[in-house]
């Protein structure tokens, strides 16, 4: 199991996965309609996605910046990249 001892980190590795799993979401949401939904709707669930990913982003971001200030580190192998 993961040390969570820095309650901040522990924050914004939630933020984190809250962020991802909304990507996955969004993003199982556009793969399902590809073929069926307008334009329109593609264009807006395409967004969603991009937005989504952005807020992963950042969440990751926010969370590696924390680490390396505070060097409350290691999160095991999912943010090694
Ligand atoms: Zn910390």
């Amino acid at each position: 199991m993961m040390n969570l001892h820095c309650k901040e980190k522990a924050r914004l590795f939630l933020a984190h996965e809250t962020a991802g799993a909304a990507f996955e979401d969004a993003r199982s949401r556009l793969t399902a309609q590809l073929d069926t939904t307008s334009h329109k709707e593609f264009d807006r669930l395409a967004s969603a996605v991009k937005d989504a990913l952005n807020k992963v982003e950042n969440a990751r971001k926010a969370l590696n910046q924390h680490v390396a200030e505070h060097n409350c580190l290691v999160l095991e192998n999912s943010m090694t990249t």
